[in-house]
């Protein structure tokens, strides 16, 4: 097909976006999009409803999911595609998931309350993942800080004052469950992990592919991937990570797959479901 572009890197309300599922349909066929993987942080419920809803917009839709890894002390997003929403497996990895967050958000607003901001834990508001960027919102709303910038540089970013770690799943046993469901697996934005020679080391793990392409990636820095991605033969990915107004300088298919790589990703999901 002519024109074929899919993002499939973003955010919906089920986890720190601000566009529901159906507005992310939307918004993807408003602007010429043919394909899309809504890949929410730690879970796959956007799905419960997304599908219907591509059907209905007519929009081609992969299930994805951005889990949140830790290896060796740092943070590591994997985006993975492509598996059975329905699989057990990843349903319960996803609600031990939740349930980590809960107590590492609950350590946060501890964290704040004793720094004389105090969040009460029911202002917090998603459809199901709640994250830092909703702390953030909260911050705001109290006037404890003006931006959401503002609330990670000064307090709830990696390392912050008011940061809590909480328990963590290691990116190994997260590549790990992606096999085991069949799932393809993706380092995301290679260039947000905090040195090059650990995506290196990271690669000796089982992983299918790079997200080369990315919101505001300079080309320096695509080619740098795009190289690595050729010499191991690994999937070349892309995707904005949109979030909405809470990342407003990113709109949704600001990088783009093409249909050969989108139908890589449809085949290995046909393989699962069928
Ligand atoms: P969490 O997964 O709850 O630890 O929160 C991390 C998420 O916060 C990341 O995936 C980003 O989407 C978001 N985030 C991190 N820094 C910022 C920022 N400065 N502004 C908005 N969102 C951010
Ligand atoms: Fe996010
Ligand atoms: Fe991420
Ligand atoms: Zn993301």
């Amino acid at each position: 097909m002519k024109n074929f572009r899919a993002d499939i890197h973003c955010h919906s309300t089920y986890s720190d976006g601000t566009f529901t599922p159906e507005e992310l349909i939307l918004e993807a066929k408003k602007i010429g999009l043919s394909g899309l993987s809504i890949t929410d942080h730690d879970t796959i419920n956007a799905y419960d409803e997304a599908f219907a809803l591509a059907q209905k917009h007519d929009l081609e839709l992969i299930p994805g999911i951005e889990f949140s890894t830790v290896y060796n002390g740092k943070s590591i997003h994997i985006l993975a595609y492509s598996f059975d929403v329905h699989d057990p497996r990843v349903r319960e990895f996803c609600e031990r998931h939740q349930r980590r967050r809960t107590n590492r958000n609950r350590a946060i607003l501890e964290k704040l309350r004793s720094a004389g901001m105090p969040i009460e834990e029911k202002e917090l508001q998603s459809t199901s993942t709640v994250g830092r960027p909703h702390i953030a919102q909260a911050m705001i709303a109290h006037g404890y800080v003006s931006s959401i910038n503002a609330a990670f540089n000064q307090y709830i970013g990696d390392n912050k004052s008011c940061y809590a770690t909480g328990d963590s799943f290691s990116t190994e046993e997260t590549v790990e469950l992606i096999k085991e469901i069949n799932g393809i697996a993706v380092i995301a934005h290679p260039h947000l992990v905090y040195s090059p020679g650990t995506v290196q080391q990271l690669l000796a793990l089982p992983f299918d592919g790079i997200e080369c392409y990315y919101a505001k990636l300079n080309p320096s820095q695509e080619k740098r991937w795009l190289k690595i991605a050729k010499e191991r033969d690994l999937l070349i990915t892309g995707g904005s990570d949109f979030h909405g107004s809470v990342k407003p300088d990113i709109p949704l298919g600001c990088s783009w797959i093409n249909e050969e790589t989108f139908s890589r990703l449809k085949e290995r999901y046909v393989e699962n479901t069928t």
